[in-house]
């Protein structure tokens, strides 16, 4: 049975702007938009457990975003003159998007650095000519990160499911092999000491050669456990002195994100990668007016970002 005694307090995170406790909530304003994500859809090859987005092969609540809709939104960037540093996507598995190598090129030709999260797994294999291609055009300018649960096949597949590891090793082995930029997206959940972690990264790299540094949390992102029914407290404007904690460190003080619901007739702006599915948080249809500060008014805002300090972004 669960233990009702850490369940999320439900009177919290109602009201945008005030907390149960009748505090002014936090707010995070956009200081600088410097990376711009797309949410390629939420569909994925696997089902993972506990992933954010709930992906799976059957989840279509986010739509396949395309070519032309991606283009609106590097146009608007382009005729603002955003001083944008990095496209980056997300899915679901992005590879699994139709139009993925495409948008890849366009942001690419339009001099963006460009990050893919992906699993390395079979909709990757599929698309290994075309990104050779892209390498071969715009180099290390295009960088894909890759989600390893795990150093061990045993606990990576607790996550992923039986007979993930091998095509993620193969994914991972051929990006190293053609010397693309690449990282790894590890998780924090196993109850190990960081260092023990790192660790166990640095040799399974060691022994695929594989060209990423364990060392460096910029290149082995280790992301905490997400238990999204656990209590956690909400964020006021006096938190930021008394946690040490800069708004403007957050994620959504730099980011934006695309999304395309199932059905709608455009896209639609939001924060970032952790809240994809929470209409409140919805910006609008067009970057102009998703600048606007965003109310912390979300558990992931308290527990991943301000708490926790994860963030989806590379940087
Ligand atoms: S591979 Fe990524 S997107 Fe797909 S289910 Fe797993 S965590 Fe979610
Ligand atoms: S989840 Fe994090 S990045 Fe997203 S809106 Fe909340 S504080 Fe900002």
């Amino acid at each position: 049975m669960p233990d009702s005694s850490h369940a999320l307090d439900p009177r919290k995170f109602q009201d945008p702007f005030v907390t149960a406790d009748g505090q002014q909530r936090a707010v995070v304003a956009l200081t600088h938009l410097t990376t711009m994500w797309f949410n390629t859809g939420s569909l994925c090859n696997i089902t993972c457990v506990n992933c954010y987005m709930d992906s799976s092969p059957k989840n279509d609540a986010l739509a396949y975003i395309t070519l032309a809709e991606m283009r609106t939104y590097l146009d608007e960037i382009d005729a603002g003159h955003m001083q944008v540093e990095e496209i980056a996507f997300t899915g679901g598995e992005p590879f699994m998007n139709p139009d993925i190598i495409d948008m890849l090129g366009e942001a690419l030709a339009r001099g963006y650095r460009v990050l893919v999260l992906s699993n390395a797994m079979k909709p990757m294999h599929q698309k290994r000519a075309r990104l050779l291609d892209l390498k071969q055009r715009f180099g290390k300018a295009l960088s894909i990160r890759v989600s390893v649960d795990h150093f061990t096949r045993t606990k990576h597949e607790d996550v992923r499911g039986k007979d993930s590891w091998p095509p993620m090793i193969e994914g991972l082995r051929w990006l190293a092999e053609n010397d693309f930029s690449m990282a790894v997206a590890g998780r924090t959940c196993w109850d190990e000491p960081e260092t023990l972690g790192r660790a166990g990264y640095r040799a399974l790299f060691a022994e695929e050669n594989i060209p990423v540094d364990a060392d460096d949390p910029g290149q082995l992102v280790l992301f905490p456990e997400m238990d999204t029914n656990a209590d956690v407290p909400e964020i006021t404007v006096h938190c930021w002195d008394i946690l040490g904690v800069q708004p403007e460190s957050m994620m959504c003080a730099t980011s934006r994100m695309v999304i395309k619901r199932k059905g709608a007739d455009k896209p639609v702006v939001v924060p970032c990668t952790l809240l994809p599915y929470d209409t409140a948080f919805e910006l609008g249809h067009e970057l102009a007016q998703s600048s606007k500060a965003v109310n912390l008014n979300h558990p992931h805002c308290a527990k991943f970002c301000v708490l926790g300090g994860a963030s989806c972004s590379p940087n």
